[in-house]
């Protein structure tokens, strides 16, 4: 996906930089696209590099049963996909001062793992969690209905985005993830570091697609840059431009951090709208 594309990467590079240097990587907008690529040439291996949180891996699972029912021996999945709750309770546990009050739960995960996950947050570490849509009205009410838990001092899972969001969510979608993919013991996140049951791989059923089996892909540790100060800010702790390289260095254009990778990032966020508040 787009995002993919400019996330630094070992040895200064990137996807972006390694097509630059004559790699065949193409950008697409659905996991059914790699499925098309995968049809229209044969003779070649395609890889379909899975990223994203609960709200891109059912697509993923459906383009692998696609692949399986058709007999695909060129298509593969890198998996990437990660879990929400569990780096959320990784937030919440490894900090020694939580400095975060309340939770704006996302949309297009929702939809997908339902609104019950949450209450582990509520009720465990008495954090409230309000549910948003994606529209700034949808923002503007989840925030107002946020800061009223709050200021009562409770902690509760609201539900602001419930056109779209059940308490159960789609039972189909998480049925057809539970047959493709397997839990991760652990999972390395840029800022976060290794958490434990936070991603997905592929399950013993689809291993014949297992981008890392097929080629022996040996997982290597990439830090991060020195100066990126994105672990804190994901922890609540710090605010973008506390960071040294905030807007100078690094850039959406040019970002050398996770959370200035993707507009949805913090830092990249912060750089569109909030930069020229102070
Ligand atoms: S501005 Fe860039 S380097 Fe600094 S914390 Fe954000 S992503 Fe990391």
């Amino acid at each position: 996906y787009a995002d993919t594309m400019r996330v630094p990467a070992s040895k200064g590079l990137s996807l972006m930089k390694a097509k630059a240097q004559g790699g065949d990587i193409r950008m697409i907008y659905s996991a059914a696209d790699c499925l098309d690529i995968a049809r229209a040439n044969p003779d070649r291996n395609v890889v379909f590099f899975a990223i994203g949180f609960e709200t891109t891996t059912p697509a993923t699972a459906v383009v692998l049963k696609q692949a399986k029912a058709e007999g695909l021996k060129n298509f593969f999945v890198f998996c990437n996909h990660v879990l929400t709750p569990p780096a959320m309770h990784h937030i919440l546990k490894n900090q020694e001062k939580v400095q975060i009050e309340g939770f704006v739960g996302p949309a297009h995960v929702s939809t997908i793992i339902g609104s019950e996950p949450y209450e582990t947050f509520a009720k465990d570490y008495s954090k409230p969690v309000v549910i948003a849509g994606f529209e700034p009205l949808d923002m503007l009410q989840s925030i107002l209905m946020l800061i009223r838990q709050i200021n009562r001092g409770e902690a509760e899972v609201e539900n602001e985005f419930t056109r779209a969001v059940r308490p159960e969510g789609n039972m189909k979608a998480i049925r057809m993830m539970e047959e493709v993919f397997a839990l991760r013991d652990s999972f390395e996140w840029r800022g976060l570091g290794s958490v434990p049951k936070s991603a997905l791989k592929l399950s013993d059923a689809y291993s014949d697609f297992d981008a890392e089996k097929h080629f022996n892909l040996v997982y290597r540790s990439v830090p991060d840059n020195k100066a990126c100060e994105c672990g804190a800010i994901l922890r609540g702790e710090k605010q973008p431009s506390d960071c040294r390289a905030f807007g100078t260095v690094c850039t959406p254009e040019s970002p050398i951090g996770s959370c200035m990778v993707s507009s949805e990032g913090a830092c990249a966020a912060y750089f569109t709208y909030g930069r020229h508040k102070r």
